[in-house]
């Protein structure tokens, strides 16, 4: 194959698709953008504004009008990009509890869905570019040259997860964690609009037996 512009990287929450994803940029000097954040720019300005995220055409009217940005990082501080939403770094703002219990009902919005893939294809369509989410592959880049589903077995990426937020100084138990994790599944993975599902051309990956450094080398593979 030769070298791909486009890599599209899917799967569900902590399958490693930021890791991943991040990884490969930095070795192909390639832009990484993590699709996830918009959504949750997106929950988190709901949230602010008191909106609630069960109402819909309020939601896709908040996603049409609010301006999020996403560049490379602008403070060291263990980020993998700087997250804008209405000229604020909201970077770690996105990451908060109230965010990832609720972000994946805006996400299940059509009207919210085509506002932020509009800007997702935008920056895609330059090339040279790294995306991870969840319907890349299928809908944002159908035509990515190269398309990496990530998997994992739900025990795992909630032991990831607990791994992380310890690391972190959060204190969440692994239990609330996995319960999440699969709470999101089950959303994301059921919804009409854009659920999560690997590309017919994917290419499948299970990590649950897989760290960071053989999943990278193993997609470098693919890619040299
Ligand atoms: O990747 P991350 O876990 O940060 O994504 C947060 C949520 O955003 C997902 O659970 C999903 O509901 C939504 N999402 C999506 N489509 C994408 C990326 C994220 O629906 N392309």
């Amino acid at each position: 194959m030769s070298k791909p512009l486009t890599i599209a990287i899917d799967g569900p929450a902590a399958s490693g698709k930021s890791t991943l994803a991040h990884a490969l940029a930095d070795r192909l000097g390639y832009l990484y953008l993590d699709t996830g954040v918009m959504y949750r720019a997106v929950t988190l300005a709901a949230l602010r504004r008191g909106i609630d995220l069960a109402d819909e055409a309020a939601l896709d009217e908040l996603a049409e009008s609010v301006v999020i940005d996403v560049v490379a990082p602008t403070v060291e501080d263990g980020r993998d990009c700087t997250v804008y939403l209405d000229g604020e770094d909201v970077t770690w703002q996105i990451r908060e509890a109230e965010v990832d219990a609720g972000v994946s009902i805006p996400s299940s919005y059509a009207g919210v869905r085509q506002a932020l893939t509009e800007q997702q294809r935008r920056i895609g369509e330059r090339g040279n570019v790294v995306m991870a989410g969840r319907d890349i592959g299928t809908v944002v880049l159908p035509d990515a040259d190269l398309k990496i589903y990530l998997d994992a077995s739900a025990e795992e990426r909630a032991r990831r997860r607990w791994l992380e937020r310890r690391g972190g100084g959060r204190s969440d138990s692994y239990d609330e964690i996995l319960a999440g994790v699969r709470r999101r599944d089950e959303i994301d993975s059921g919804r009409a609009v854009a659920p999560l599902l690997p590309a017919a051309d994917a290419i499948v990956l299970d990590t649950t037996e897989m760290d960071a450094q053989a999943v990278l080398a193993h997609v470098m593979g693919l890619v040299d």
